[in-house]
């Protein structure tokens, strides 16, 4: 444990300024709770503004609001990168948000009845912790890509920002997700593009008959299906491509390729007994949480946290904005509010009974 003194009490102190920990701010502030909110990146919406630079959003503007303001511009377009950042930082500063930028959080550990939350310069006491971090952290890389040679030039999605990024060339994107669907289609435009499908997503169409995929999921109730429920469980284990086709890309030209499983040289291999020799690789494979800084026993043994809707068995301390948290909008911009009112409420109960423990036990 480090020494660092700590410098300030919180009732509760928020991990993370992304949108989960913004609209776990919002309600916080509305109950009047004295928080803050520590976020590691210098700048605002930081997660968004590392993204590429041609992203548009897969939900349009009428499902992109946080609690309290609404998303700005004609509902039923597909914002921009750059315009959701623009939007989390213009909703902090309207808000009010007490968000100390940064301020990356190295330990959270249970001390004095409450936490201890370390960063490099300070640490805070605190009641409540809630760790918004995101549901996507760590850029994960296969361990093959040490086998390519260094003239070609490999990155991870997070790294990639536009066709420019890359050289001349056949461009191998790995990975079937949303991601690889949406930069192979970019790069079609000006490179020789071949994309590696390691599984197969279910593809959804963006619009239906005029009206928008989420509009569906919405009306039919099945966004509000729990982790819980039968369906939610078949639904979380099945990722989706929104908007996006292997048949609609190869009509772009993007020749597609089984899993990648091996690479000599600059020649990469499938497991469909393809192979093709590159001059360059997006690495679309997604991403891994690290927890690991987290010094409270609320993890099963392959590390994913214990919860239930982002309540632990650790009292005062919850996790917001992680994937199928709790349905299939935990983690996105327009739904995450449903999850964070949740957990703003669990906070406010343990505060009253901190406050006056015999009240609530005479209530009961
Ligand atoms: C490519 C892509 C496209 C997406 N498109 C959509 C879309 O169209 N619609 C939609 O609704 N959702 C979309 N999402 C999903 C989701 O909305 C985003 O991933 C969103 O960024 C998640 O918000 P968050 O606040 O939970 O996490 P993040 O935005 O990742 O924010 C977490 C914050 O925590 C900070 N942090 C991390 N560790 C620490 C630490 N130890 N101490 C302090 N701060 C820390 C980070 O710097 C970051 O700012 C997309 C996701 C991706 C990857």
């Amino acid at each position: 444990m480090s020494n660092t003194p700590v410098t300030e009490h919180h009732e509760v102190v928020v991990v993370g300024g992304g949108q989960a920990g913004l609209a776990i701010g919002y309600h916080l502030a509305q109950q009047g709770a004295d928080f803050t909110i520590l976020e590691a990146a210098d700048r605002p919406a930081a997660a968004w503004r590392d993204r590429w630079d041609s992203l548009r959003l897969f939900t349009s503007a009428r499902y992109d609001s946080l609690p309290g303001l609404a998303f700005p511009g004609e509902p039923d377009r597909y914002p921009t990168r750059d315009e959701v950042a623009d939007y989390l930082t213009d909703y902090a500063s309207r808000l009010d948000l007490p968000v100390e930028l940064s301020s990356p959080v190295h330990a959270v550990r249970r001390e004095n009845g409450g936490y201890r939350v370390e960063l490099h310069d300070r640490a805070y006491e605190a009641d409540q912790v809630v760790i918004a971090t995101g549901p996507f952290q760590t850029p994960f890389v296969p361990a093959l890509a040490e086998r390519l040679p260094d003239h070609v030039v490999h990155l991870h999605s997070t790294a990639y920002r536009s066709p420019a990024s890359l050289p001349e060339g056949r461009i191998l994107v790995v990975g079937g997700g949303n991601t690889g669907f949406q930069i192979a289609d970019e790069l079609a435009g000006s490179h020789e593009v071949h994309l590696s499908i390691g599984s197969r997503q279910t593809p959804l169409p963006q619009r239906i008959a005029g009206r928008d995929l989420f509009w569906y999921l919405d009306r039919t109730g099945l966004l509000s299906k729990t982790t819980e429920s039968r369906i939610g469980r078949r639904m979380s284990g099945r990722d989706t491509l929104i908007g996006s086709t292997p048949r609609g890309l190869r009509k772009r030209g993007v020749q597609t390729h089984g899993r990648t499983v091996d690479a000599t040289g600059s020649t990469v291999r499938f497991d469909d007994g393809t192979q093709v020799d590159v001059d360059g690789v997006v690495w679309a494979t997604g991403f891994r949480t690290d927890h690991s800084w987290i010094d409270v026993p609320v993890f099963d043994e392959s590390g994913r946290p214990v919860h239930r809707r982002g309540v632990t068995e650790s009292a005062g301390l919850y996790f917001l904005g992680l994937s199928w948290q709790h349905t299939r909008g935990s983690a996105l911009l327009g739904w995450v509010k449903e999850d964070a009112e949740h957990i703003a409420r669990e906070i406010a109960s343990f505060q009253a009974r901190e406050a006056d423990p015999e009240l609530i036990a005479g209530a009961s």
